[in-house]
């Protein structure tokens, strides 16, 4: 019986050109013992033997190599053993002149009358160069299920199995090990822009980058110098693609920890580098998460882990780097937290929207109501939307909560005017992901048709740095709304590009000043900040806007706004944020807000 699979494939032709194209079968039978009784031609002729160098001797001693002996012997001792038929025996055969010539043997014994083994007969073909062959695709095989096939660098599990090995070295030889990970910041959007291609192209130089980076390091660091039998850092530091975009760096054996922080600023760098080829006016940039063992996790997942939040936060600090530490790891927590409860939290219906008054600067009475987002969680209680936004922003679910607002607000305003309670404008706040979407026209539009409120009650609060995401389909989406008649007002005033030639693009009529021009400034106690304060009204008046102070808390403040002829101010001062019923009662009372503290109007 043949032992199944390729193993027993036959060469044809092969063993020279002499004999190409003819299957070559060699042959040889042996007694009980392994003697040799008997070898065709083609098998003397593969081993370049006589028949008298054969005869009479063990079959394995003269032709297997020491090393295969055991193996192949006990197999044809199965095959003899077993009796009942043929056994397939791949073979290296030693030549007389030292080449190995890899045999396929079918041995089947020879049986007398009482079924013993009388001795083997055993037909083979030579199937060097098939063998050769298979174990080429084999270590082929073996690279490319450890390698990236783009780049050429180990892949994620090879990095994982060397991480893993590293940090116990490590741990043996009281050192640190630092993993750094590198995340190429705008390729997704690069693909989106230029193709699959031109991305690839860029993966691939950076990863090159990177390689020479930490080689060029490698024999720069502290780590280098260590004394002699230490690893040798030069082979042992290691760059891995990681993800898509990500590219993992493995810093075994560090003397300082501070080592990979030096590591991942040289690797910010080059990658801010100009591209070359035909990407060449684009440039990449890096965002990098380090994590050191054993004090940021001693098993390769949690510092992996560790170094992904890292290099979340690496994304937003200014150096493009972040070495771990457990606050970020709590953060990052709660941030998961928040990234899968909030696309339920409308579906539950856990969001409301909260009124804030925007009162007239001269009677203090309602003129306006800026709509908030609220969003009660049943375990994690209120969840501010400073935090919860931009996450919504990132998450995609933005234009949802958005819509949610925007209809709560438009419906409560024309309601409340329907109860004959005034013409009280609603201000509702638009992210930078819903104004380069051309579809918040027709949902503003439609909101107003529904409703039946007048355009012109209607406030988008866009703040500038949301504007210049995308600066033409923002004044293009504005630009419309309000030609349409809703009024566009810029939100935080002063604390974006502040770029008032494109105020003019945006369709703006009204600019909410940030409440930071209403603080002290504590680092210089000494400024004025009714200067800074006065710039700014100055420069929305001339603009021929209106002007509203957000975040007025304190009387002290009220008096110094007092003397800047603003339009309205909003703030704790006046009234918090309140829910819809409470803003029926101000309504209703219609009333100068803040005097019950005594507030004097101006
Ligand atoms: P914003 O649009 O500038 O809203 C004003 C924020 O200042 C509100 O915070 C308000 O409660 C707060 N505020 C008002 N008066 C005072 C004061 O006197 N002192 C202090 N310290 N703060 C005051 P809130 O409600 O936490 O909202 C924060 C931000 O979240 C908003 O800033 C806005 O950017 C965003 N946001 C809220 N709701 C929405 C929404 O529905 N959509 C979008 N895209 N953003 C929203
Ligand atoms: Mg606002
Ligand atoms: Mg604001």
């Amino acid at each position: 019986m043949l032992a199944e699979g390729p193993r027993c494939r036959p060469e044809t032709g092969g063993r020279d050109d002499r004999t190409a194209g003819r299957q070559i079968v060699l042959a040889m039978i042996t007694d009980a013992d392994g003697r040799l009784a008997f070898a065709n031609g083609e098998l003397l002729a593969l081993g370049g033997w006589r028949w008298t160098d054969l005869s009479g001797r063990l079959w394995h001693e003269v032709l297997i190599a020491p090393e295969h002996r055991r193996r192949v012997v006990r197999a044809f001792d199965r095959a003899v053993t077993r009796k009942d038929g043929t056994a397939c025996v791949e073979a290296p055969i030693r030549t007389s002149d030292g080449r190995v010539r890899v045999v396929a043997w079918m041995a089947t014994p020879s049986l007398d009358e009482a079924g013993r083994a009388t001795g083997v007969t055993s037909v083979g073909v030579d199937v060097t160069r098939w063998t050769e062959e298979r174990d080429r695709l084999a270590a082929e095989r073996d690279f490319d299920a450890s390698h990236d096939r783009l780049t050429g660098l180990p892949n994620a599990s090879t990095f994982r199995w060397r991480l893993g090995s590293e940090l116990s070295a490590g741990r043996r030889a009281g050192r640190s090990t630092g993993v750094l990970l590198v995340a190429l910041d705008r390729l997704r959007t690069v693909v989106e822009a230029l193709g699959q291609e031109a991305g690839e192209q860029l993966v691939a130089e950076m990863a090159e980058r990177v390689s020479d980076c930490v080689q060029a390091a490698a024999g720069r660091t502290p780590s280098s110098m260590l004394p002699a039998g230490a690893a040798d850092p030069m082979n042992a530091w290691m760059v891995a693609r990681w993800s898509d975009d990500e590219f993992a760096v493995l810093l075994p054996g560090l003397v300082f920890p501070e080592e990979a922080v030096y590591m991942a600023r040289s690797i910010v760098a080059t990658v801010a580098a100009p591209c070359t080829g035909s990407t060449a006016h684009l440039r990449l940039s890096a965002a990098i998460g380090i994590a050191v063992a054993p004090s940021d996790g001693d098993n390769p997942a949690t510092l992996m882990r560790h170094a992904a939040v890292a290099e979340h936060a690496g994304r937003m600090s200014a150096e493009h780097m972040v070495r771990f530490e457990l606050s970020l790891s709590q953060e990052a927590e709660g941030r998961l937290l928040i990234e899968q409860q909030l696309p339920l939290a409308l579906e539950r219906g856990e969001l409301s929207v909260a009124f804030q008054p925007e009162v007239d600067a001269a009677s203090h009475r309602i003129v306006g109501l800026e709509a908030l987002a609220r969003w009660h969680h049943p375990v994690l209680g209120e969840v501010p939307p400073v935090r919860f936004i931009p996450i919504a922003e990132e998450i995609g679910v933005i234009a949802e909560i958005g819509q949610f607002v925007l209809r709560s607000a438009v419906r409560h305003a024309a309601q409340w005017r329907s109860d004959g309670l005034g013409d009280v404008r609603v201000a509702v706040n638009v992210s930078a992901h819903q104004l380069t979407d051309r579809s918040l026209v027709a949902v503003v539009l439609e909101c107003l048709d529904e409703t039946g409120l007048p355009a012109h009650l209607l406030e988008l609060e866009v703040t500038e740095s949301a504007a210049m995401v995308d600066a033409q389909a923002a004044a293009e989406v504005l630009g419309e709304l309000a030609r349409q008649g809703v009024t566009i007002s810029l939100d935080d005033f002063g604390t974006g590009y502040s770029n008032i030639g494109k105020l003019h693009n945006l369709a703006v009529s009204t600019i909410k000043i940030d409440r930071s021009f209403l603080l002290e400034d504590e680092a210089n106690p000494a400024a004025d900040p009714g200067a800074l304060l006065h710039a700014v009204v100055t420069l929305g008046r001339n603009l021929g806007l209106r002007v509203i102070a957000e975040g007025v808390e304190t009387e002290e403040q009220l008096h110094r706004l007092q003397t800047q002829g603003l339009d309205a101010y909003q703030g704790f001062l006046f009234s918090r944020p309140v829910p819809a019923a409470e803003i029926l009662r101000l309504l209703r009372e219609d009333r100068p807000l803040g005097s019950e503290s005594g507030i004097q109007i101006a």
